[in-house]
């Protein structure tokens, strides 16, 4: 089955690095088949790398979107600008937004909304604090965070749609979660957005990632899982060598 493989660089990478790590993932990928990759460089890099990956079969995402499509909302950037520098995809509501930015699930919900009505893939983000986990909190909030994020959502584009577990407390450790658990999460979410589209029998089409220190030894064991679709991915996206090992681990 084709799996998804999303670099998210942060706030990692000058101009310059963003551009040399396009141009050498492009030609190390060239003969990727089947499976879908995306970049998602931070705002300034958006238009340099969707200039190197054009004709490449690397799509470009963004890292945030704003929901209004234009007017006087100062340093927010809208749907519409992302595509006209090349995006096809964006990442919404990751948790260093929520809990850096204060990004609330109101805030995600709109801009998921905004995304989908501009033809935009987005790649929606959900995941517990380590402190909710040892509640034994963390099927509610993730239910929660995705049953907020769409309830009301035009389920016709929901065909378009990534839903990502990030375990908070796992991103940039070093320490994944088992695969075992990102399946059974990825169970969970599925249950959610077949509750919210029952009439409609489009959640079958979303599409769920696990992200959260995947690296080149573990890749593979979190898209073996039946319901993992793909894998976000930080720290192990910024080397050429190492992301286009994980994914020609794939071809
Ligand atoms: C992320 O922040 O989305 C992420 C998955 O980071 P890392 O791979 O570094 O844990």
């Amino acid at each position: 089955m084709p799996k998804t493989i999303i670099a998210n660089w942060k706030m990692s990478l000058s101009l310059k690095e963003s551009v040399d790590l396009a141009k050498k993932l492009s030609r190390d990928l060239r003969s990727i088949t089947g499976h879908a990759v995306v970049l998602c460089p931070s705002f300034p890099a958006l238009l340099p790398v969707g200039q190197v990956l054009a004709g490449s079969k690397i799509a470009l995402g963004a890292q945030d979107m704003f929901w209004e499509t234009h007017g006087a909302y100062t340093g927010e950037v809208a749907a519409g600008m992302l595509q006209e520098v090349g995006c096809t995809h964006v990442i919404i509501g990751h948790s260093e937004r929520r809990n850096i930015a204060g990004e609330t699930d109101a805030m995600v919900r709109k801009k998921v909304a905004a995304a989908i009505a501009a033809g935009l893939t987005p790649i929606l983000c959900v995941g517990e604090k380590f402190q909710e986990r040892q509640e034994g909190l963390k099927d509610h909030v993730i239910a929660e965070q995705v049953r907020s994020a769409l309830e009301g959502i035009a389920i016709s584009s929901a065909a378009k749609l990534y839903i990502a577990y990030e375990p908070v407390w796992v991103i940039g450790s070093g320490q994944a979660v088992e695969p075992e658990e990102a399946q059974y999460t990825a169970e969970v979410i599925r249950q959610v957005a077949v509750d919210l589209f029952t009439e409609y029998n489009s959640a079958s089409a979303i599409r769920v990632l696990y992200g959260g220190s995947v690296d080149a030894a573990n890749i593979t064991s979190f898209l073996r899982q039946p319901d993992v679709h793909g894998v976000l991915v930080g720290g192990a996206s910024l080397k050429a060598e190492t992301f286009s090992s994980m994914i020609q681990a794939l071809v």
